[in-house]
């Protein structure tokens, strides 16, 4: 269990809205920040702990992939590419049940908490028995789902996802989909019953997520939309160049320009990857107001390619990132490679820093942290007034942190720090993780472990 909720924090240091404070006092109250003193020195009650930054929301994830990190890196008989990724990807998927997928849930949940991200936004594909067949519950794995965010703490925005097809033009889905594909009457089932899965959760979120342009047709998207009910809508879009080239011979349209032909692309949207666009699109999806989803180590890992970051912010476009793949779990890598990517791609430094003098892990933060609370529709980002408690510690005495203040502080954690930088981490008033450990490691470790020998034996 999580440790007792205290009355109030206090902190050396502490990033707020407006920037960074010093000697920070917050009192909460049912897990809330009900007041924010600076300038203070700690009351004789009071936790101290060292600087603190908002916690990330982890803007896309599919958890059951976790366990497939690392077994997809030898090279195949041709080229490699995500697609015979996605087929090794569906043999694996074939050999979990229902309480596997949740232990491997909670490995990843508990890992995204100790790296820094304190709410995930789940892309839930995976609804049906290993055989194709519906569960009693159709929504039984959403709760399998909501239950590992239970378990160890982290607040769920869960996004189940209408998958019913192979390909553009309504293509019937392969024997490797039948675990995803639902018709639109099955995902409202699906849909009730991850509500009523998430009502129990804390700060818990439902939106739903058209799996892609691939997988759902423009009817379907438009059917499956109020089922929303107003939260937001997540898709995969534009992420591998032979996407566009399919959605081309379709329709004579690229993915993002397509999207926006069929659906009321606005804020309530978050285009994952959105990685092949013409400058044209860039402009338009920047316009919308809509999030970029961007997942810097997964699209690296599976050679996606590179969002055109720079463009985009120039014209004044949102993102925010994801863990996608889970082949690796941490905040400070995910926002380390998006720019260290943009580093590579156009021969320049401090790339997504937004104008000079500015610290480009400052800034990388404050978008990751605006973009994901956005498309994750989180009661509120940051360290405020009336915000959920949701606050990461960093250990001041780690040696890419030491005698550093204020914005260097997070660029030492992005650039300087190899893990270990992060030491508390509160999520809506509790703690859930201490010198960097979760409380519940060993317990969630060791479901783990017993999942992977059981399904690799
Ligand atoms: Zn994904």
């Amino acid at each position: 269990m999580p440790s007792s909720l205290p009355r109030s924090l206090w902190f050396a240091r502490a990033l707020l809205p407006g920037g960074w404070a010093g000697r920070v006092r917050l009192r909460l109250a049912a897990g809330r920040i009900c007041a924010i003193e600076a300038n203070v020195d700690p009351a004789g009650q009071d936790e101290r702990h060292g600087p603190a930054v908002p916690g990330l929301p982890n803007l896309h994830s599919h958890a059951f992939q976790r366990a497939m990190a690392g077994r997809a890196e030898a090279r195949g008989p041709g080229a490699d590419s995500f697609w015979t990724w996605r087929e090794a990807m569906y043999r694996f998927v074939d050999r979990l049940d229902a309480d596997d997928v949740e232990a491997i849930a909670a490995l990843a949940f508990m890992e995204m908490l100790e790296s820094g991200f304190t709410r995930v936004g789940e892309f839930h594909y995976l609804h049906h028995a290993p055989d194709g067949t519906a569960y009693g519950d159709p929504g039984e794995l959403a709760a399998r789902i909501a239950a590992a965010a239970a378990d160890t703490g982290i607040a769920l925005t869960l996004l189940p996802v209408f998958y019913a097809h192979a390909g553009f033009g309504g293509l019937p889905p392969g024997h490797g989909q039948r675990r995803f594909v639902n018709d639109v009457d099955g995902f409202a089932a699906v849909m009730a019953s991850a509500r009523r899965a998430v009502a129990a959760l804390e700060d818990g979120v439902v939106g739903i997520a058209p799996h892609s342009l691939r997988a759902a047709t423009g009817a379907e998207i438009g059917a499956i939309l109020p089922l929303a009910q107003g939260g937001p809508v997540h898709i995969h879009v534009a992420e591998q160049t032979k996407e566009v080239e399919d959605c081309l011979a379709f329709c004579g349209r690229r993915p993002v320009e397509r999207l926006f032909d069929i659906a009321p692309v606005d804020r309530r949207w978050c285009l994952i990857h959105a990685t092949h666009m013409s400058e044209a699109e860039t402009r338009r999806l920047a316009g919308s107001g809509a999030v970029a989803g961007l997942c810097p180590i997964t699209e690296a890992n599976l050679g996606d390619g590179l969002f055109p970051a720079r463009d985009s912010l120039a014209h004044g476009g949102r993102f925010g990132v994801g863990t996608d793949s889970n082949v690796l779990v941490d905040a400070a890598e995910e926002l380390r490679t998006l720019e260290y990517g943009q580093r590579l791609a156009l021969r320049a430094r401090n790339v997504l820093a937004g104008a000079a003098g500015r610290s480009t892990g400052r800034d990388l933060f404050d978008a990751a942290l605006a973009g994901g609370a956005q498309a994750l529709a989180a009661p509120a980002a940051g360290i405020r007034v009336g915000a959920p408690a949701d606050i990461v510690t960093l250990d001041a005495a780690h040696p890419s942190l030491v005698a550093h203040a204020g914005d260097t502080l997070l660029d030492g954690w992005i650039f300087g720090a190899r893990g270990g930088a992060v030491d508390g981490v509160w999520r809506a008033g509790r703690k859930y993780v201490t010198n960097g450990v979760h409380h519940e490691r060993e317990r969630i470790r060791r479901g783990f472990a017993r999942v992977m020998e059981k399904v690799l034996a």
